[in-house]
């Protein structure tokens, strides 16, 4: 085959070491065009009467695939083995992407059909069938397929509008930054500063034919900043600029203002809810989610607050009286990394040596293997992007292949930041021969030098759990339908489930002593480092809370809460959430909402309570091990039964209530934040 992207057969791998730039335009249109040959031919069969769920789901579900089997790679590839050329073809493909999935989602005859078939399907039935098909509509109705053509046409207007006005609010914001700089000629104002932060503004200083320090505008800058700058002026300098960001109050041109564009933002989103038949966007966002409705959201992040405000009121006077004077907002992590020191004593560089990357790995394979009976085998004849890339089989208790996994765990300048799991082959049996489910775990950790293997600090440590809790995920579905199988069609708000729960095993005594291990010498974290890294775990767990219920609330109330007329009332709504819920007094000039990208550059508009949501979740889940013993398989076979294998095809509250007996608690989640039930002035109580 000339075009190594075009072998799609069920137990193929991924040719990467083959794979061209110029192979990626060819195989994409290739197979566009042979996608809406067989959607025409499977319209024209449905009008001769073939239109029961065989002539309909399986054969799109493998035209879905083919189109997955054939980009996945090639967006891998961009993201961890950029060139100019991959990027160019890869943009180029985007827009004819998209169109393919606009013309799927708005074709009505395609929507009548499956409509038919659902209402055509008897009660029970097939694993996830039931669910595929009402993913299904729900899609098609949310995309105003059924619309008469003019609300149609102007929500599609409002869509691209959307899309554009986010993309412009994401440029302004990081515009702004580019404008904002501060060059610094006295060292004594830079005291306490980390010199890998000091040598950066010095080359950048250099750079612009200076002499002394140029700080430019981002986040690790601002950060290490915030957090060590002894001199409090310049933390003063500092928050101003970040905290104004792309807004009124910003000391850059008010060419990047974005007020205007939140109003506008919001009040398309508004529309466009109306017209699909929903009172908010809120509600519109909620359609897709695990959460039922807003009043639902609202009560569970009320409850949030209720419990854990006064524990975190406690925590801001303890600061205070730690520092021996009120806090303005540019004190507050300057101090806390103060007290944190003298409470904990306990650094990353302290622990590094203990958590070499093998070492690491080799403990999580053993504790995968504890729990669920797998066991991962490295193969290295299969064909990897980069020499650092390895591939392991997956094996079942049995010693059945159930999957592979890929991994690439090194930094490199290539290579996207962050870490994730992605899917490079979903599961997959529609008459056909079985396909395997296969994992892509990358993360961006320091390389192995001559001398020492790579060294992870425990949070990075906590992120390869967490990846791995996505992978697994992805590996030990046993659905059929790809569309629902793994982490597909699973909803936003229950996704990271799998992944923080595994994150909760790396903080016991027994598993870190299985992961960890002196890379000379061998010996495990010492007990007592083992104590101190625990006891930090909570440190200012209610504060952390509380911020996060801030956004989430705000995030809610301007979209449940629009009113045309009115405007966005984005302020007014933030200052309301922040009297209910923050501890810590916010600045005059506080612009947050302008660099809120999260939700105003789309993704989790009415969405951020997701990650408290998803955490409740994961919290009480990893909650039953703590009661049943963290190396029990018995609740690991429930887990695995109840919430890994079942993919996109169940309410992920019913399977909650099958894997733990009971809806989900929030008491887990306020213990392993650290928050009592009497600090909290009451007691927890269960989300509904
Ligand atoms: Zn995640």
């Amino acid at each position: 085959m000339d075009n190594p992207l075009l072998d799609t057969a069920a137990g193929a791998l991924p040719a990467f070491a083959s794979i061209r730039p110029e192979h990626v335009e060819p195989a994409l249109e290739q197979a566009l065009v042979a996608n809406r040959a067989a959607l025409a031919q499977i319209l024209a069969g449905s009008r001769e009467g073939k239109a029961g769920f065989d002539d309909l789901v399986p054969p799109l579900e493998e035209l879905g695939d083919r189109l997955q089997r054939i980009w996945a790679p090639v967006s891998h590839l961009h993201a961890v083995a950029n060139t100019p050329e991959l990027r160019e073809a890869f943009n180029r493909c985007l827009p004819q992407l998209a169109r393919y999935q606009t013309e799927i989602s708005q074709n009505v005859e395609l929507y009548r059909l499956f409509d038919a078939v659902a209402k055509n399907m008897p009660e029970g039935g097939e694993e996830g069938t039931r669910a595929l098909l009402d993913h299904a509509l729900r899609d098609f109705r949310l995309s105003g397929v059924s619309l008469p053509d003019a609300e149609k046409r102007r929500f599609m207007e409002i869509m691209e509008a959307l899309a554009e006005k986010q993309a412009v609010f994401e440029q302004n914001l990081l515009d702004a930054m580019a404008a904002w700089s501060h060059h610094e000629a006295d060292a004594a104002r830079l005291e306490g500063i980390p010199a890998s932060t000091l040598e950066r503004a010095a080359e950048a200083a250099r750079a612009d034919g200076r002499s002394g320090w140029l700080f430019r505008l981002d986040q690790p800058g601002y950060i290490a900043v915030l957090t060590h700058a002894r001199s409090r002026a310049l933390r003063a300098l500092f928050h101003r600029a970040w905290a104004t960001r792309a807004s009124d109050q910003a000391p850059s041109p008010p060419d990047f203002d974005n007020s205007r564009l939140m109003d506008e933002i919001l009040a398309l989103r508004h529309e466009a809810a109306e017209l699909v038949g929903f009172t908010d966007f809120a509600e519109y966002s909620l359609a897709t989610k695990m959460a039922g409705s807003v009043q639902e959201v609202r009560s569970f992040l009320d409850r949030l607050t209720a419990a854990s405000r006064h524990a975190a009121q406690q925590e801001f006077a303890e600061l205070e009286a730690f520092a021996g004077h009120p806090l303005a907002a540019w004190d507050v992590a300057f101090y806390s990394e103060e007290l944190r020191r003298q409470k904990f004593a306990i650094s990353d560089e302290e622990l590094r040596p203990y958590f070499p990357l093998p070492r690491v790995l080799a403990g999580l394979i053993g504790l995968v293997g504890r729990l669920y009976g797998l066991r991962l085998e490295a193969d290295g004849q299969v064909d990897v992007w980069h020499p650092a890339a390895r591939y392991f089989r997956v094996l079942d208790a049995g010693g059945t292949l159930i999957g592979g996994l890929y991994t690439d765990f090194y930094t490199r300048p290539e290579k996207r930041s962050g870490a994730w799991m992605d899917d490079a082959i979903s599961r997959k049996r529609l008459g056909g021969p079985l396909q395997l489910p296969v994992a892509h775990l990358v993360c961006n950790f320091a390389p192995p030098s001559a001398s020492t293997p790579s060294l992870l600090s425990h949070d990075e440590v906590l992120t390869l759990f967490h990846e791995m809790g996505h992978a697994l995920h992805h590996l030990l579905t046993r659905i059929d339908y790809p569309s629902v199988a793994g982490i597909h069609g699973v909803p936003w708000d229950a996704v990271e489930l799998p992944s923080q729960f595994m994150e909760g095993f790396a903080w016991e005594p027994e598993i870190l002593a299985m992961i960890s291990g002196h890379h000379q010498g061998g010996a495990p974290l010492p007990r007592e480092l083992v104590d101190r890294l625990r006891a930090s775990r909570v440190f200012q767990g209610a504060m952390h809370m509380v911020r996060q219920l801030e956004f989430a609330l705000f995030d809610l109330r301007i979209h449940a809460e629009y009113a045309p007329g009115q405007g966005g009332r984005i302020m007014q709504l933030l200052g309301e959430v922040r009297d209910a819920v923050a501890v810590v007094p916010a600045a005059a000039y506080d612009r947050f909402p302008h660099g809120f990208a999260h939700i105003f550059g789309g993704g989790y508009a009415a969405g951020y309570y997701s990650y408290k949501w998803a955490e409740v979740l994961s919290s009480d889940a990893y909650a039953a091990f703590e009661e049943e013993g963290v190396l029990n398989p018995a609740p690991a076979a429930r887990f695995r039964r109840e919430i890994l294998e079942i993919g996109g095809t169940r309410d992920i509250g019913v399977a909650f209530r099958a894997f733990r007996g009971r809806p989900p608690d929030i008491a887990a989640l306020l213990r392993h934040s650290g928050i009592t039930a009497a600090a909290a002035g009451e007691t927890a109580t269960a989300p509904a």
